[in-house]
Parts: structure tokens; sequence; C-alpha cells
């Protein structure tokens, strides 16, 4: 088979669809007006704005409202823990999240953890889902949020953020009555959504972050939904941008760009999810029928459906990946290499993933635009390189 180019590293980021750019040129050339100014120019780009959040609600079933355009999924992140944190007088507070949270998340969570905040890491099982018994009986008098991310972004497991919605809903019925501290429920659906089916109110949070660039929308906006009546302070203080909730010029192009985005992730949900579980099993299968000792990390099933995240014995995945990309396919491994070191994932980790085999974790993540060739193609590209990867391993010549 002649070489060809295979992206399948869609859970870092996606190509802009065609027609999202189309639907985005005219805000840069022609339209490009503020979208707080009164004249033509800044009507017409208000006007698009407010289509845009419509198509962004429509995805995730909420008020047009109720979404709150940000620079990325990393802002949504902070903004969601630090506004509900910095809306609270009380300064004695808990937080609940998982250990296998994004760094968007993690790193907020322990900056107040260093400010003396409470803290509770949540563990992971093999598969890496929490338990929601030992959330349940991690809540204290004093939690006021709980941060689950909705889908890993490493090993694609999807957490069961409706029981746990249905849980706080609960007690936080109990704790109006008692006029006691609400719990307010984040999750970071950067990863998931326009991937999976996602409706708020069925889940019961009340915050949730996403992102454009992860479903083939720009760089450089994001999303959080604030259900209505939750007390979130801004984190930019400035103009009246975002119903005085964010301020900032609006980036217009960005938000036609996410709104076109999750149109057309929402109109095509289901069927993708299925075209991409059936490649990702192909995949799988497809490896383990060619390579002996490889294994996948987190849940073929209740996953997101074009991630795949396996653990290669005996070698290291930065050289896999590096010998990939030789061959024209990008992936990413569940090792960074950090200053000469290489550092296993957190998520791996958590999950009680060997060192070893956390070191030769490769992530497949299959998108929109990969097919059946790309497959066959990585199929008859890995073999030989995992083989030429193990001859040069001292740690395979010595289990032989
Ligand atoms: N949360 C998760 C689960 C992610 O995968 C990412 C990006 O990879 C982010 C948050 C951050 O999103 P952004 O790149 O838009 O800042």
């Amino acid at each position: 088979m002649e070489s060809r180019k295979v992206y399948v590293d869609n859970n870092a980021t996606t190509c802009v669809h065609p027609e999202v750019l189309s639907a985005m040129l005219p805000y840069y050339k022609d339209n490009y007006g503020n979208a707080s100014s009164i004249h033509a120019w800044g009507r017409e780009a208000r006007d698009a704005v407010n289509r845009a959040r419509i198509a962004v609600a429509g995805v995730i079933n909420v008020l047009p409202e109720e979404v709150y355009f940000t620079s990325c999924g990393t802002e949504s992140d902070n903004w969601a823990i630090k506004g509900i944190i910095n809306a609270s007088k009380d300064s004695n507070l808990h937080i609940i999240t998982t250990q296998i949270e994004h760094h968007a998340v993690l790193n907020v969570v322990k900056y107040y953890e260093k400010q003396g905040l409470e803290v509770t890491y949540l563990p992971v099982d093999k598969n890496g889902f929490v338990d929601t018994n030992e959330l349940k009986n991690s809540i204290k008098k004093n939690t006021a949020l709980v941060s689950v991310m909705f889908a890993n972004n490493e090993m694609g497991t999807i957490q069961p953020i409706k029981t746990i919605g249905n849980f706080l809903k609960k007690i936080n019925v109990e704790r109006r009555e008692n006029q006691e501290q609400r719990i307010y429920f984040h999750t970071d659906a950067v990863q998931a959504f326009g991937k999976v089916p996602l409706d708020v109110n069925e889940l019961n949070v009340d915050l949730m972050s996403i992102s454009a660039h992860k479903i083939y929308g720009p760089k450089g906006i994001g999303a959080l939904y604030v259900r209505k009546g939750v007390k979130i302070e801004p984190m930019f203080h400035g103009g009246h941008h975002e119903m005085a909730k964010r301020a900032g010029t609006e980036n217009v192009a960005g938000i036609i760009g996410f709104g076109m985005a999750s149109a057309i992730a929402a109109a095509d949900i289901e069927e993708q999810s299925k075209r991409l579980k059936k490649l990702k099993e192909k995949l799988f299968n497809g490896i383990k029928e060619r390579i002996d000792e490889v294994y996948q990390n987190g849940h073929m099933e209740k996953s997101l459906p074009g991630t795949l995240n396996i653990s290669f014995n005996y070698i290291e995945g930065e050289s896999i990946i590096i010998m990939l990309d030789l061959k024209g396919i990008a992936v990413s491994s569940g090792s960074a290499c950090t200053s000469g070191s290489l550092k296993s994932s957190h998520v791996l980790k958590a999950m009680d993933v060997s060192a070893v085999l956390a070191q030769g974790s490769i992530r497949f993540s299959l998108g929109l635009f990969n097919n059946d060739d790309d497959v066959d193609y990585i199929l008859e590209v890995l073999p030989p390189i995992i083989e030429r990867l193990r001859k040069m391993s001292p740690l395979y010549s010595n289990s032989k």
C-alpha cells in the first residue's frame, strides 16, 4: 500500500470543517462589525452570534441564554470552578473531583487546595470509572462543588454523570429545606460534546464546559453552560459582553464557526457514533490479530466512539509515535516527555496500569474524516514498527 497521511489524533484537535470555514470567512472579510455596535455591521454580527448561541444550546438541550462563549475549554473549566467558589461567601469549602480530570480542572482545584480549601480526588477503577457510592460517601456538610468529567480525553471512558446528577439533585432538595450549602455539579464535556448525545436536563448538571476545536470548529472558542439561577462570579471584568458575565469583545467569526460545527455534529451524531465505533472495533481487532501482548486501556462500550487507547508491552509510546509519524500517521501517547524524562499519564496511573504498560500506551482518536482505508493503512504499518521496537527493547529480550 502506498504511503498516505492519516490523522487519528482528533481528541487533540480537529481540522476545521470546510462548511464551518465558509460560514466564518464573511465575518472576517465583510461582516466584521463589533457585536456591541449599533450600526448595520454590529447588528449583523449580533444576529449571527445569537443564531450560533441557539445552535450550540440546541446540542445540549438548554436555553440559549444559559450558554456563555469563552475562549476555550480551559477557560470554561477555570471559570466554572473559580466562578462558583468565588461566588460563595464561605471560605471553608470542600470540592470533589476525580484523579483523572484534564489539567484544566485538576490544576484549578490544586490552586484552591493550596489556598486552604479541602479537596477530594476520587479514584477510578481499572477501566477508569468513578464509583458513585464512593462519591456519595465523600460528601461533607461543606461540599460546594462536584466536578466530574463526562468523557476522558485519554481513554474515552464515559462517567455515570446522570446517576451523579440525580443523586446530587436529591441531596440539594434536602439541603434547601435545611438551608444548607447547595452542591453545584460541573462536568467537563469538552471531549463528549457533539460526539455523544448530551441532554443537560436529563443529566442534572449545573455547569458544562465545551470547546469548538474538538468538533471541527476553530481553535480559540469555547463555551460554558450555566444553569439559570446559578450564582457565578465573572472571571473577566470589563464591558457588558456575554450577558455581563464574561467581558471581552466577542470572537464573532469563532462563535459562528462553533455554531456551524455544533449544527453539523448534531445532525449526524447517531450515524457518526455508529460508524466510528465500527472503525474502532476494526482497528482494535486488527491490532490484536497482528500483534501480541497488547492491552486496551479503558472500556470498549462505555466510551467515546472513536477513542482507543492501547498499551504495547515492552516499548515506549513516544518511540511508536515517532515511527508512525515517519509513515504519515498522527497519534498521541499516554506519556509526556517532560524535561527529558518520560512521565506517565496521571490517568493511567489512577487506573493502576503498570509503569511499563503506561509508557507503552498510544491513543488513537478516530474522527469524521477517517475511513476504512485509514485503518487498513495503520494495520499494515504498525506491526513491523512494533516488531522493530521490541527487537531493540531490553525489556522484551529479558522476557524471552
Ligand atoms: N477538557 C478536556 C477533557 C480536554 O480534552 C481538553 C482539551 O484537550 C480541555 C478540557 C481543554 O480544552 P481547550 O483545548 O479548548 O482549552
